[in-house]
Parts: C-alpha cells; structure tokens; sequence
C-alpha cells in the first residue's frame, strides 16, 4: 500500500516537504527497474512515458518497475501516457538534404526520395494545410509559405537556406486541424493505455477545447480513468487558452514545440499566464522543455537554466518537467538531485508569489476551500487534511496556494497518484471510513510528522469514498 509505515515522509519535518513537483521522462539513460528507483529516491514525483517513440511492450515492462518502486518506497508516483498527437515528422532518406531560400520543395506522404525528388513526411500534409499558410521543417530550423497543393504534394517556397535530416519535426503553425488532433496511432496507443495502470494521458497539439471533450469521451467509452494533460504547443491554443485551462484536468505549457509555433519572446509571458488560470481555474500546471537541457551533457546546469527553474517555482507551478534530461541525456540522475535542489532552496528562501486573479466563483467546492484555509490561517494550524474520493477537494484547496502543509487522504489508488504532481499535497492511501483522516494525522503524529498539542484541520463528507459529498470542517487538536 502507497503511504505505509516506510513511507519517506515519516521520517522528514513537515516544513520540509516540497510544495513544486517533478517529473522525467523515462527513455534510453533511465530504462531499468534500479534507474526508476534512482529517479523516484531522486526527487521525481510522476514518470512520463514519451508515445511517439518505443514499443508497447517496453512501456509494460516500464509501468511495472515504476509500480513496483513506487510501492517500495512507500511513494505515490503518477504515470504519465503523453501521446504523439499531429507530431508531423519527416519521413526516412538518406543522408542530409540541402535547401535553399527561393526553391519550391515538394513534400509529398510517404514519397521516395531517391525515386521522384519529394521530401517524404510521415502526416498527409496535403489533407490539411492552405495556400499561404507557413510550414517550418526540422524543428522550426528551415521555414517556407505553401503555394500550391496538387495530386497530394504540398509545394512549399522557401524563406531560407538550411539542411533537412530524415525524421525531423514539422510544425504548421497557421493549419486548423479541425477537431482532428487524436490520430490513429493515439487511438491504438489509448487502446493500450486502456489495459494499463495510468494515471494521466496527455494530449499533444491541441488546438482548442473541443478536442478535450473529444478524449474525454473517448477515455469514458474505453472505461479508462486517467485524467487528461492538455499540451499547450500550438497557435489556436493560446488563442483558446482560457478555455482549455476550464475543460483540462492538468495543462502542460509545452514550450519546445510552442517556441516554434509563436514566437519564442513570447513564452515567459504566456508560462506566466497559463499558471495564473491554472490556480484561478484549480487546474494544476506543469512547465516543460529545456528546463536543464545543458545537463544532457554536463554536470552542471547554467545560470539561466538554474533562474528559470526558480522562476517557475516563484509563480508557483505545480509541477517542472525533464525530457531529453532524464530521457537520453548524460546525467539523468544528477538533473532530477539538481532540480530537486533548486526547488528546496527557492521555497524555503522566498514567499511565493501568485498571479492569478483572486476572483471567486460560487462553486461548493471554492467555498469549502476558502473557508478552511481562512480558518486554518486563524488557528495557526499545522496542515489541513483532506479526505477525497477524486481529488477534487484537495485540488481546489492547493490551487489557493497556501503556505500550510495540504494532506489528502482518499481510498482510491488512482486518486493518490494522480494528486502526486498537485502543488503542495501529500497525498496518502487509507481505506473509505469514517474517521479516515483522524486515523492518518495520529499515524502521523505516531511517527512524529506532528507532535502532541499540535491543531489541524480536516475537511471530509458525510459519505466517505463517495465523490461530491465534502460538507464537513472540523478542528482537532492532537492528543
Ligand atoms: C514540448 O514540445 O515541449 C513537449 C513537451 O512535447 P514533446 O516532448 O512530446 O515534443
């Protein structure tokens, strides 16, 4: 059981528990079951599994070692199914092509280079894209204006010279893929997902709200209960920003491929936005992509790479992603020991400072969170305890982003790893009674997490386990 007696958390003082979570992706530098453990004892709170490369059968045998150290360092761990989505990619030819400013390419689904001269692409362009649209290859390196469509062949003119390397991305920044951003490959990678114990799937290239309900519904048919991770990387995104924060269970601000698709100055201001309605709309936030990129190949991060770890904690995200970091990089170990760092230092040494904007809805579940942390604040307790079926209760009360230590307790397996990469919340696994969190906060105190005298305060429902029943506020003090 996730939370048992050799629980970490027993032995390490309430004040040091971290608010900002971690996750890394797993992939070559971290396949195996002793690496997951390095990376878990590390810092990481949440593993994510990269769909548009590897097998289905090497991400069983992934999900297995990450349960099986999750289980023994008495750790909640999320997993994290990210699909490929609309990634466009080049296709396979040998060796390097150069381009040149003013040439028309020809880039045609599954072309054979050698044979006819069109640049193959892995997506049927054609089906998608418009005259005058922007097309930019191998990652936004080379770009071009599309002139004409025939027979299936995109005619792109070239705005620059560069060189195309097989396999390479494709962005289209100004193509509306209409409600059509779940693939095929998804489709057969959710079926898959479905048999499996994940916790969160998230979504790639998505371009507006619409396309969550799409999975969502998608997600009910196949009886699979992940929750959904929208990747903010594409134009309509951030035109439809507020939206998708509402309909998302997480958003992602995904900035490797966002940077392609608008322009990179424009990133810190949107990283700061997307976090804002995050905590106004409870929805927890997750900055992604070159967080310490130069640690793929050395030991130390720079400067700037250690300031914009910082950053995202001061605004207060939920959760900083590794990629290549943990995934293919030299050091993935030390990059999770270093962010871990980063994340201690900047929350014990400045307050955090929000940047949402404090509206108040007239939800139930806004009101019991504000009315606990008022009175929390009051009595100077020393947490607040949530019991909770689906997380949301506890969700809502981190998304305030209080300086008190948050403790979830829930009966359900999924909900305790879930709320692993949620601002701030330790959450914990105990059988639906009544009295749920009055048995976890004397274990607790049995362990010496609290003290005899100490005051918290619990919130639970009248029907324990059963979502959508939390109507109590109590305070307790610990005998
Ligand atoms: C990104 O583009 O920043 C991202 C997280 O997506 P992926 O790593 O899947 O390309």
């Amino acid at each position: 059981m996730v939370g048992n007696k050799d629980n970490k958390k027993q032995n390490s003082p309430i004040k040091d528990w971290r608010r900002s979570k971690i996750i890394a992706t797993i992939g070559p530098s971290t396949n195996s079951y002793e690496l997951v453990v390095e990376l878990i004892k590390s810092g990481a709170n949440a593993i994510r599994l990269n769909f548009s490369h590897g097998s289905h059968e090497e991400r069983t045998a992934q999900i297995k070692w990450i349960r099986k150290a999750s289980k023994q360092l008495g750790q909640p761990v999320a997993i994290i199914q990210d699909l490929q989505g609309p990634k466009i990619r080049l296709g396979d030819f040998e060796g390097i092509i150069n381009v040149h400013k003013g040439q028309t390419l020809p880039l045609e689904y599954m072309a054979d280079f050698s044979k006819n001269g069109h640049i193959p692409t892995q997506y049927d362009l054609s089906l998608k894209v418009k005259r005058g649209e922007r097309v930019m290859l191998f990652d936004g390196r080379v770009h071009g204006i599309v002139s004409s469509i025939k027979d299936g062949v995109v005619y792109v003119d070239m705005l620059n010279d560069g060189i195309l390397i097989k396999r390479k991305g494709i962005n289209v920044p100004d193509t509306d893929f209409k409600g059509d951003v779940i693939t095929p490959k998804d489709k057969a990678d959710l079926v898959y997902g479905s048999s499996q114990d994940i916790d969160y799937v998230a979504l790639s290239f998505v371009q507006s709200a619409e396309d969550i309900k799409s999975l969502s519904s998608l997600l009910g048919a196949m009886n699979f209960s992940a929750k959904i991770i929208a990747k903010i990387e594409t134009k309509s995104a951030i035109d439809n920003l507020e939206e998708i924060v509402i309909e998302s269970d997480v958003v992602m601000i995904a900035r490797g491929d966002l940077a392609v698709e608008t322009p990179a100055e424009s990133i810190p201001i949107v990283q700061r936005k997307i976090i804002g309605l995050g905590q106004k709309h409870a929805t927890p936030t997750i900055v992604a992509t070159q967080m310490l990129i130069s640690m793929t190949e050395q030991l130390e991060p720079s400067r700037a790479e250690v300031s914009d770890v910082a950053t995202a904690v001061l605004v207060g995200t939920d959760c900083l992603m590794l990629s290549d970091e943990t995934a293919s990089g030299n050091y993935p170990i030390e990059a999770v020991k270093t962010m871990q760092r980063i994340i201690r230092y900047t929350e014990m040494h400045s307050p955090l400072s929000v940047s949402f904007n404090n509206e108040t809805d007239h939800s139930m579940q806004t009101a019991i969170s504000e009315a606990i942390i008022k009175l929390a604040k009051t009595i100077n307790a020393k947490a607040i305890v949530a019991e909770t079926k689906s997380g949301l209760t506890a969700v809502h009360i981190a998304a305030k982003r209080i300086d008190i230590p948050l403790i979830a307790v829930t009966n359900d397996e999924r909900t305790v790893n879930q709320l692993a990469i949620v601002y701030g919340i330790e959450s914990y696994l105990r059988p639906a009674e009544k009295k749920a969190a009055n048995k976890l906060t004397d274990w607790l105190r049995d362990n010496r997490v609290f003290n005899k005298g100490d005051i918290v305060v619990t919130v639970s429902g009248k029907y324990p386990g059963v979502v959508g029943t939390t109507d109590t506020i109590k305070v307790r003090m610990l005998e």
